[in-house]
């Protein structure tokens, strides 16, 4: 419930859905030390600044827009009483919490609210928290995808069909929606240009046309074109990947809606109705769906849930520092041609999709022991999707397995087996997927070993990984392995 006046929003709540009327008084700050803390993809400080000006222009006399040096100054020439809708971060949401004449209302964006996963995680009792039951859970709830009290199509779950190698021919989808720049982008580019050059602050990563949508508008029309074209697509390959196919059939729609220009129940009604008029096909309308009232919301809920000291988590005693190379994504330094090819999709787009960020950068970076809170820290940086409440939970515990399972049963660690069944990237690479030693031994499958062999006695407990560690002990040449690895040490492979 809000409580009118006027609603101070933040540059991650710019959809109407964040108001309470139309023609509610708004307050926009864009504020310079948040980008000067921390050194951001020069893509993503771009998204973030044209979507926010976009909406100060937008909502025009509605709106007092500060572009300001801190959040505090901007406030500080404000009369009047405010409503926020609580922020995504808790630190954003500490600092509104302790402003006078700041009334702070319930978060919006989210299927599922705060009450409703209370409830379910309350049901649970000392139950693990399993995304699957959270699922099933919101599909009743919010009746999706639903035919009475069964699921569509007698199943909860596609995920057989789902989980397909790429085709051999490529996959064909058609390419995305992409926005057309404005002027108020051109303004962005030269602001930020000259704040670079004046060392004000910097960027990671490469300035490029911008990719993602800045308004509502922009985003209602990349929905509308993933519906349409790309949806149907979507599921037998969302876990391949294709040198030349960076995007396949993914929505491409997480930063339009982590920046609030959509709400993830229109995405869930669009592709609902797409199935139930025979536009596409119910496996891939589910493992679209899962990813949002499933996944996208569970990871928020968990943020909150775990409390603010989870993202120091660091079972596994991961403590590398990743590397320069690894940093500046460097991606020309990296022979492994998956690892480069994933650097170098960051460093020109500031995206990739899930299976590059799980299976080749994060399990590289768990592999080599990089200390999990440096690289959420990384991936908030280089992702224009990112924000704190998705980087921590996915990559302190999905991809590091640093909450020691409380995300994921079991740590995202493979061999180039997998990346190879997955991937058209081995057949190119100067490393061979099959082999542990030896020149051509592939990094990340002799990292694979060497993992497990470091963290056995962390793992032996977990049912899911006995094989594995089976496995280990009956390799004739895991010293070697190990010996090669610790000195390969955060060398770019
Ligand atoms: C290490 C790591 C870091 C990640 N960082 C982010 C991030 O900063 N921001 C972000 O939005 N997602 C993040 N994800 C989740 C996921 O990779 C992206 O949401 C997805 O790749 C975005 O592309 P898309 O919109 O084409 O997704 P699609 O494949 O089209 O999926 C549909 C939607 O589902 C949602 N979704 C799916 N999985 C997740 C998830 N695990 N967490 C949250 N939302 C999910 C997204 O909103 C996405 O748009 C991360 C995953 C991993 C493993
Ligand atoms: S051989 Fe190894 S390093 Fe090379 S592309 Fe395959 S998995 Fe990556």
């Amino acid at each position: 419930m809000g409580t009118g006046g006027r609603r101070w929003i933040f540059a991650d709540q710019l959809g109407e859905h964040f108001l309470d009327a139309a023609g509610q008084p708004v307050l926009l700050i864009e504020s310079r030390a948040v980008l000067r803390r921390r050194r951001f993809h020069r893509q993503k400080a771009h998204l973030v600044l044209s979507a926010l000006r976009h909406r100060a222009a937008e909502l025009g006399d509605q709106a007092v827009f500060r572009p300001c040096d801190t959040y505090g100054e901007a406030l500080a020439g404000v009369r009047e009483p405010l409503t926020v809708c609580r922020p995504t971060s808790y630190a954003a949401a500490g600092f509104v919490a302790g402003l006078p004449d700041v009334t702070v209302l319930e978060p919006r964006g989210f299927a599922s609210s705060q009450a409703e996963f209370a409830r379910w995680a309350r049901e649970r009792g000392r139950r693990r928290l399993l995304m699957e039951d959270f699922y099933r859970d919101a599909r009743r709830r919010l009746d999706v995808l639903m035919d009475g009290a069964e699921p569509a199509g007698g199943r909860w779950n596609f995920d057989t069909e789902n989980r397909q190698p790429p085709p051999p021919g490529g996959l064909e989808a058609p390419r995305p929606w992409r926005p057309a720049e404005d002027e108020i982008d051109e303004r962005v580019r030269h602001d930020l240009s000259r704040w670079e050059r004046d060392g004000d602050v910097a960027f990671v990563g490469r300035d490029a046309p911008r990719a993602f949508p800045a308004t509502r508008a922009e985003a209602l029309a990349a929905l509308a074109d993933f519906v349409a074209h790309r949806l149907p697509g979507f599921g037998p390959h969302q876990d391949a990947m294709l040198a030349g196919d960076p995007v396949m059939a993914h929505s491409l729609l997480s930063a339009a809606l982590n920046l609030g220009l959509l709400d993830p129940m229109e995405c869930v009604r669009a592709a609902e109705a797409a199935y139930r008029a025979g536009r596409a096909p119910l496996a891939s309308v589910e493992g679209y769906v899962r990813q949002l009232i499933g996944w996208r919301d569970y990871v928020w809920h968990l943020y909150w849930h775990l409390g603010p000291s989870y993202r120091a988590e660091n079972r596994l005693a991961a403590d590398v520092r990743p590397p320069e190379w690894f940093r500046e994504l460097d991606a020309g330094a990296v022979r492994a041609r998956c690892l480069s090819w994933a650097l170098e999709q960051v460093r020109d787009h500031g995206f990739t999709h899930h299976i590059v960020r799980l299976m080749v950068l994060g399990n590289y970076a768990l592999q080599r022991g990089f200390h999990p809170a440096d690289l959420a820290d990384w991936f908030h940086r280089c992702f224009v999707d990112g924000y704190d409440w998705v980087m921590i939970p996915n990559v302190v515990g999905m991809s590091q397995y640093a909450d020691g399972g409380t995300l994921a049963t079991k740590p995202y660690a493979a061999g180039g087996a997998y990346i190879n069944r997955m991937s058209d990237f081995c057949g190119g690479c100067d490393y061979r997927p099959a082999e542990r030693t030896g020149d051509t031994a592939c990094p990340f499958t002799a990292g694979y070993w060497w993992f497990l062999a470091r963290n056995e006695h962390r793992l032996k407990g977990n049912p899911r990984v006995t094989v594995q560690l089976r496995n280990l002990r009956r390799l004739p040449d895991l010293d070697e392995v190990c010996a090669r690895e610790q000195d390969r040490g955060t060398g770019p492979p």
